[in-house]
């Protein structure tokens, strides 16, 4: 019952000042934060905490990110035997400013992410032919990341794809190759044209994305839950009341959840309500990987609701 990601690992680095800088300017801004970051990490650290096995695959460069990033997912219990050190690149990084409302500016530099290729999928190889699901993002390219999804699948894995972030173009990629999908509100709109505010918008988008291949569909709709779809039926997934403080990383934690719930065994709708409860309860610390729940404390949530 294991969990395989492959993804990216990024270095956070978080300013926080009252306003957002002007083209040439230097603003001086009162604290930073450095933590890991990128999709991949987060849904593996989330996932992880839950208490799933869960393998790591991934570059970062020969650097004191790469090493501290490392570590980091270690804590969280992460396997790092597949996160390999990449001497020709940097590990990557997401500089981030954040004004007193929340707003924010970021500037993500892949480094050794985009270097992923065939063979670190062909290293991998004992871990995805072995895992129960495989969790993908769009931080990496495609090409290795098909190949992952055709591996990890041939073996009887499920794959879910979260497609973020979507490029402003679209994805020109055949989803045949994911079980499940997961986008949120933007994500939705880009591949679909449809901006989903409700249940009915959801379904609709989730008719289209049900064309291109995957049996599921989850629209997260970040404070009111998610709509959950098959070519059968569909259903709201109501939201869990929390007291938000910080929504980043939200999504991750709910497919590092949905990840844990499916692999346990848990029927759709469950997985999906465990998912969103892990969704709920990260916004209500700040950072990303670090906001990840417990399996307590998500028990917790879904024995009061
Ligand atoms: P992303 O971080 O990818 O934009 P969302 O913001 O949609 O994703 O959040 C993912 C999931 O987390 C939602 O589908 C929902 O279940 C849960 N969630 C997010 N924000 C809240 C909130 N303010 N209150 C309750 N649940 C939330």
């Amino acid at each position: 019952m294991t969990i395989a990601v492959l993804g990216s690992i990024n270095m956070d680095i978080t300013a926080y000042s009252d306003r957002l800088p002007r083209p040439g300017e230097t603003l001086h801004a009162h604290r930073y934060l450095t933590g890991l970051g990128g999709k991949g990490a987060n849904q593996a650290a989330a996932a992880a905490r839950l208490g799933s096995a869960t393998d790591f695959i991934g570059r970062v460069g020969n650097d004191h990110f790469g090493r501290s990033a490392i570590e980091q997912l270690q804590k969280f219990g992460v396997v790092t035997r597949h996160v390999s050190i990449d001497p020709g690149n940097s590990t990557g990084i997401a500089i981030i400013n954040v004004d007193r409302n929340g707003e924010n500016f970021i500037t993500v530099v892949a480094g050794a992410n985009f270097a992923i290729d065939e063979t670190d999928i062909a290293g991998a190889a004992d871990c995805l032919e072995t895992t129960t699901v495989l969790l993908l993002q769009m931080e990496v390219p495609w090409p290795p990341m098909l190949l992952a999804a055709k591996r990890a699948r041939a073996k009887g894995a499920k794959i879910i794809l979260d497609p973020a972030p979507a490029p402003a173009a679209g994805i020109d990629l055949d989803l045949s190759f994911f079980d499940i999908i997961t986008p949120n509100e933007t994500e939705t709109e880009i591949l679909t044209g449809i901006h989903p505010h409700d249940a009915p918008t959801a379904a609709a988008a989730a008719k289209q994305l049900h064309r291109r291949g995957p049996q599921v569909v989850i629209v997260k709709l970040g404070s009111r839950g998610a709509y959950l779809s098959t070519p059968e039926t569909g259903l709201h997934v109501p939201p869990f009341k929390v007291e938000a403080l910080d929504t980043v990383a939200a999504g991750d934690c709910f497919n590092g959840g949905l990840a844990y719930a499916l692999s346990k065994g848990m029927d759709l709708v469950p997985a999906a309500r465990f998912a969103s409860a892990c969704g709920a309860l990260s916004t209500t610390k700040y950072g990303a990987a670090a906001a990840a729940p417990t399996l307590s404390e998500v028990d917790g949530l879904l024995s009061r609701a």
